[in-house]
C-alpha cells in the first residue's frame, strides 16, 4: 500500500536530477519497523520487491537486503518523531556543503527552512555511517546535508521530506549562480 508513495517520489527525485542510478535512498515508519528501499534500488523505478521492511531496533531475515543508509534511517527514527526520510544527492547543495559549516538559504525564496547544518567535516564520509550525527542535528532540523554526499530531510510523510529537499536545492541552485555572477 507504500509502493505508490515511493513511486511518486523516487521518480520525481530521479527527473528532478536529484539522485542518479542506484543512489538515493527513502524510508518510512511503520510502528516499531520501517519500510526502505533496498539496496542498489534504482529509485526511478521502484517495483514492490525493492521495499524492505525491518525492524528499526532489530534485524530480521531480509535486513541485509535492506539500503546501505539502514543505519542512519535507524538512528534518526530512534531519535526524532520522523515518519519518513528522503535521502538523496541534490547537486548545489552538496556543491555548497562543501564550503559551507551552514547553508543559510535565502529568505526571500524558501522560509520553511532556516539553518541547514552541514555534518562530516574533517572525516571520511562512509554510506551508512555518522547516524549519532545525523540523527541529532535532525532533532532540531527537518533537514541537514552531509559534506560531499547528501541530504536526509525528514517529515510525517515522504511529500513533505521530500519538498524539503527540492526546496533547499532550488534556494542553493540561486546561491551557486549568483555566486558565478559576482
Ligand atoms: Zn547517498
Amino acid at each position: 500500500m507504500f509502493l505508490s508513495q515511493f513511486q511518486t517520489i523516487g521518480n520525481n527525485l530521479f527527473t528532478r536530477g536529484m539522485v542518479s542510478s542506484e543512489n538515493g535512498n527513502l524510508s518510512i515508519r511503520t510502528g516499531d519497523n520501517l519500510v526502505i528501499t533496498r539496496r542498489g534500488c534504482r529509485l526511478e523505478d521502484i517495483s514492490e520487491n525493492d521495499l524492505i521492511e525491518t525492524g528499526i531496533y532489530k534485524n530480521n531475515r531480509i535486513t541485509p537486503l535492506a539500503s546501505a543508509e539502514l543505519p542512519v534511517h535507524r538512528a534518526i527514527y530512534q531519535m526524532t518523531r520522523a515518519q519518513a526520510i528522503v535521502h538523496a544527492h541534490p547537486p548545489h547543495a552538496v556543491t555548497l556543503s562543501l564550503t559551507e559549516r551552514e547553508i543559510v538559504p535565502n529568505p526571500e525564496l524558501i522560509s520553511e527552512i532556516c539553518a541547514v547544518p552541514v555534518i562530516g567535516w574533517g572525516v571520511k564520509v562512509i554510506p551508512g555511517t555518522l547516524e549519532a550525527e545525523i540523527a541529532g542535528a535532525l532533532r532540531k532540523n527537518r533537514i541537514v546535508l552531509v559534506r560531499g554526499h547528501g541530504s536526509f530531510a525528514i517529515g510525517q510523510l515522504l511529500e513533505e521530506a521530500y519538498n524539503l529537499t527540492m526546496a533547499l536545492e532550488e534556494s542553493c541552485q540561486v546561491s551557486c549562480l549568483l555566486k558565478s555572477i559576482r
